[in-house]
């Protein structure tokens, strides 16, 4: 199977300080470069692990449109990021033993983008768009027609003397990733065969993901520092492939065991202040303000992203979905309220370390 990529611009950009998050779940700037080349990345449904709903699923999709010699219909995932969307669809295609390729919303604004796109298809090629719901309206249009009749309508020449062409293209699969499922247009969801959520991971697929990865760079860990790994990744395996990285880091400097511990694990995640639930500065700060200046809320979000100078896409693409996940927040529609495991939580923080705020 060949990957064409594009890009892979995944949603929320370092904040406006210019920083960057280690526990932020999408893709660091160092690692946008490498993300089609990303060697921990699994190639089969056996090596994805955890999600065995989804693949379950899937797999009797892909069975079933390969017995019939059909394209696969098309597919929406979504979730927060970092939880194996891109991995999911490239291994789609590489179990239909098709082309690949991956793209994104905001490299498809121009609608030269799309026909470019879509005429150079072959039969049965995969087309993954990260970021869907980011899609202008005239590249919906463009889309809506390919998805559902195989056809392209374009409008040739200009002002009178233009007139409306359709050209045939090939079957092929469309998947769209989103972040935010609830942005993305009817007519456009509507066109999804199949609609598939990707969830949290638990500690223990986690653990198995973060052997898997050291295994792969030759780095040996603990049971007991997996397990510690696991429970600072946020739920996700993004944020556990890139906190291994760190503490491999960390060993290589400070210590001279032959396996990864989990002294090593606390010590280098306490250096780089991601603390026992994976929450870093970001969080704590973010509960900081609902709890010490608003009472623990409800609180709106626009008022929260800018007491802390953020974006409210990043708080409620990022930041959010983990601490609702963990039970430290609730989305009311009356604003963000904190619970009581969280101002636990955040107090424990305090005593621990008097610079959190
Ligand atoms: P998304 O597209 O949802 O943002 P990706 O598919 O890019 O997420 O996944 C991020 C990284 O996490 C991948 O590079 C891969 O190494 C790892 N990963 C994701 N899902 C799994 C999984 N189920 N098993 C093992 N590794 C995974």
């Amino acid at each position: 199977m060949a990957i064409v990529s594009s890009i892979t611009n995944h949603s929320s950009l370092p904040n406006d300080k210019g920083e960057e998050r280690l526990v932020d779940s999408s893709l660091l700037r160092e690692e946008k470069k490498l993300s089609t080349k990303d060697s921990l990345r699994p190639k089969s449904f056996e090596e994805f692990l955890g999600q065995s709903e989804l693949k379950k699923v899937l797999g009797i999709s892909v069975k079933a449109a390969l017995s019939r010699g059909e394209a696969l219909d098309h597919l929406m995932l979504y979730g927060p990021p970092g939880l194996g969307k891109t991995t999911m669809a490239l291994i789609i295609a590489e179990e239909l033993g098709v082309k690949a390729k991956v793209t994104s919303a905001p490299a498809l604004e121009r609608p030269r983008d799309i026909v470019g796109m879509l005429i150079n298809m072959q039969p049965r090629e995969l087309i993954f768009v990260d970021e869907i719901h980011r899609l202008n309206n005239i590249s919906q249009e463009l889309l809506y027609p390919a998805m559902e009749d195989r056809r392209l309508d374009l409008t040739v020449g200009k002002g009178t003397s233009s007139r409306m062409r359709s050209i045939d293209i090939p079957p092929f699969t469309l998947v769209g990733a989103t972040t935010k499922p609830a942005s993305l247009s009817s007519p456009m969801r509507d066109r999804f065969g199949i609609t598939q959520r990707l969830d949290f991971y638990n500690h223990l697929d986690l653990e198995k993901i973060i052997k898997r990865s050291a295994n792969l760079i030759n780095l040996s860990i603990t049971d007991e520092a997996s397990l510690q790994l696991a429970k600072r990744s946020r739920g996700t395996p993004r944020i556990a492939n890139r906190l291994l990285r760190r503490v491999r880091d960390y060993a290589e400097v400070y210590s001279s065991l032959k396996s990864i511990d989990v002294k090593i694990v606390n010590d280098a995640l306490d250096l780089h202040r991601v603390d026992q639930r994976g929450l870093d500065q970001t969080d704590l700060s973010y509960l900081g303000l609902l709890i010490n200046d608003y009472g623990g809320g409800p609180v709106g979000i626009e008022t929260l992203a800018a007491a802390l100078g953020e974006d409210s896409a990043t708080l409620e693409t990022v930041v959010e979905p983990y601490l609702m996940q963990i039970g430290f927040l609730h989305r009311t529609p009356r604003g963000r309220t904190v619970t009581p495991a969280a101002e636990k939580h955040y107090l424990l923080n305090l005593t621990k370390n008097s610079t959190y705020e």
